[in-house]
């Protein structure tokens, strides 16, 4: 795996105009929000909160973090919001009295399959807000 970040979202948001400033690829990829940073690998010592990807193989990978976005600020209501995992952030950062752009995401683009990878991360970390393990891969063992 290779990470890119973490990023304090505020920063993230910040320079999504900032020429070459990075920012997650259209498909393929597996990412986490914690409540720490971390340095070359996410480690259960950032305080992982919720790891996802996208699934199947559309080319969503940038759309999800938009819905994770989204409704991790609260810019859902009346049963509309797009991502369960951000709306589970946003109350964790109700609870908690956390900001969500205080919080860090950070993503893996460099992955041989989506769902596997998802799986071992969700494996090797365990993160709050995730309830259950990501569904078996349809391709590989796992
Ligand atoms: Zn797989």
């Amino acid at each position: 795996m290779n990470w890119e970040g973490p990023f304090q979202l505020r920063d993230l948001l910040e320079n999504s105009t900032t020429e070459n400033y990075p920012w997650p690829p259209a498909d393929k990829g597996v990412y986490l929000v914690s409540l720490e940073s971390w340095d070359t690998a996410p480690t259960k010592a950032c305080i992982p909160l919720y790891a996802g990807g996208n699934t199947g193989k559309s080319d969503r990978f940038c759309t999800r973090i938009e819905d994770l976005v989204a409704d991790m600020v609260g810019f859902y209501d009346g049963g509309t919001g797009h991502h369960s995992g951000g709306q589970k952030l946003w109350e964790y950062c109700n609870k908690h009295v956390v900001k969500p752009l205080d919080l860090f995401l950070g993503w893996d683009a460099d992955i041989t399959c989506p769902r596997c990878d998802e799986i071992e991360l969700y494996e090797a970390l365990k993160p709050e807000l995730n309830q259950k393990r990501p569904p078996q891969c349809s391709e590989h063992q796992g």
